[in-house]
């Protein structure tokens, strides 16, 4: 098997077995030299640097991908808009410095939609991410630089943030895991803030076991973010070795198995995954969520929100290009900054998120989507007293093509109908490919669980992703159109 399928375990016991990391980096960099031209999923790489990371570690000969709205100390920090060109930050996210001192090495900084906004890869500054397994379409977003270098091996592991399904869309637009935890896991110190409250950083891995590794690592409390919690309990040995699903139970939405707007692909797949998980013994619990349809809207009012508070700081005078042609005053000078420096998807979620805040508004928009966000997430505290776990499909399409949906912001915003929930609730949640369609491109599929269930989600999706024994794929040159 190639190394590049290599997992975190595999790759520890080959360095300490005497394989030297350089080596391990070379056939992450044969792919990249194959696949990279045509699938763009790199701002700025490192494959040609020899190694140099920490000597030991549960990582150590594991490379991994870091989206470009991530620090890391000495490399550059764009999160692909021009208005943060050129800037390199002196300090490193805490998920980073983790990585690092666990003998993980970064080849590099990915490509994403400008400020983690968007569900294609296409709104960046710096050019669009192409799906390895097919050019013409969609890796996914806005983590798709991320998930194109996992899975066109060039890296073993990738991190993205997720805000509403940046990690676990376009996981299952490329056919890896995608692992959101629990909001207040991983520190979002060093990862640049789209909307606080939603944020997550996440990771891309080709098993759950992986997922749960880096999860041992990157979890815990950060003095320099408030909002993480404790650190976790150990994963218990016994969550890895479940031969059924007894005594687990497994919620559905009413909703998403009425629903007509599902691709028939992913609805076969949704299907059969269920079916799947009740032939194992799991016990199958119908769940009315009649507030899902609402869940986009509250995202699209509580996101860009929180967007145009954070973005205010891009003035070009602490941060951004400084503007030397608009002297007539203060705002002048911002609008002329930050009129070449914003793209329009960036430029539109500021304008939406201001407007929902003025005072005449406020009540009739942010204080309505916030009331709904707290029933939500009553709801699903709720349903988490039912069930382990809730399946849905992760998108409701396959893979789209690139441009498809670039003039319709709804049709995209409508993409994160299944992933936006768990944002909202800060539940954990996950996307592991479930097989492949006709056409081979990867169908994921989707599981939450309850608030700090993060264990209990990875036993279960673990035992499914066995179940299916999927055999890796890599795509080849000749399939990305090299
Ligand atoms: N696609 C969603 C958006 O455009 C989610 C983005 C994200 O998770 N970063 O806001």
């Amino acid at each position: 098997m190639m190394r590049v399928f290599d997992d975190l375990e595999q790759l520890r016991d080959r360095v300490e077995g005497g394989d030297i990391p350089d080596a391990i980096l070379a056939s992450y960099a044969t792919q990249f030299r194959a696949l990279e031209p045509v699938v763009h999923a790199y701002l700025e790489s490192r494959y040609d640097h020899p190694w140099t990371g920490a000597p030991s570690g549960p990582l150590i000969g594991s490379f991994f991908a870091l989206k470009d709205n991530f620090a890391l100390a000495g490399s550059q920090c764009t999160c692909a808009s021009r208005i943060l060109d050129g800037f390199r930050p002196a300090y490193t996210a805490t998920v980073v410095e983790r990585l690092l001192a666990a003998g993980a090495s970064c080849v590099g900084k990915t490509n994403l939609d400008e400020f983690a906004m968007g569900s294609s890869t296409e709104h960046g500054a710096y050019g669009v991410t192409r799906n390895p397994w097919d050019p013409s379409r969609t890796a996914g977003g806005s983590s798709g630089g991320s998930a194109a270098a996992v899975a066109a091996g060039m890296a073993t592991f990738a991190l993205g943030s997720d805000t509403g399904g940046s990690v676990r869309q376009p996981a299952a637009f490329t056919g890896l895991v995608g692992f959101k935890p629990s909001y207040g896991r991983y520190s979002r110190y060093g990862l640049v803030a789209f909307a606080s409250s939603l944020d997550h950083p996440a990771t891309f891995t080709r098993t759950v076991r992986d997922a749960a590794r880096l999860y041992e690592v990157m979890a815990g409390p950060d003095p320099r973010d408030a909002t993480t919690l404790p650190a976790p309990a150990p994963l218990e040995a016994s969550l890895w070795g479940q031969t059924d699903l007894r005594g687990a139970r497994v919620g559905l939405f009413a909703e998403v198995e009425a629903t007509s707007g599902i691709d028939p692909t992913v609805r076969a797949a949704y299907e059969a995954t269920r079916d799947r998980l009740a032939a194992a013994g799991a016990e199958i619990v119908t769940l009315q969520c009649p507030l899902l349809e609402q869940a986009v809207g509250v995202y699209y009012i509580l996101a860009p929100a929180e967007a145009s508070s954070n973005l205010a700081r891009y003035d070009g005078i602490r941060f951004g290009p400084t503007s030397v042609d608009a002297h007539a005053g203060l705002p002048e000078y911002y609008a002329a900054v930050r009129t070449r420096g914003f793209g329009p998807e960036v430029t539109r979620r500021i304008l939406l998120g201001t407007f929902v805040l003025s005072a005449g508004y406020f009540d009739a928009y942010y204080g309505k989507a916030s009331q709904v966000r707290t029933l939500l997430q009553q709801q699903f505290a709720t349903f988490f007293e039912q069930v382990d776990v809730i399946l849905t499909p992760t998108t409701p399409t396959m893979p789209f093509a690139l441009g498809a949906k670039l003039d319709d912001p709804v049709a995209m915003y409508l993409n994160d109908l299944f992933t936006i929930p768990a944002n909202l609730t800060g539940v954990p949640a996950l996307s592991l490919p479930v097989g492949w369609s006709e056409d081979g491109l990867p169908i994921g599929m989707h599981l939450m669980s309850g608030r700090l269930q993060d264990a209990r989600l990875f036993g279960i999706a673990h035992w499914l992703e066995q179940s299916l024994g999927l055999t890796p794929r890599l795509p080849s040159a000749a399939e990305s159109g090299v």
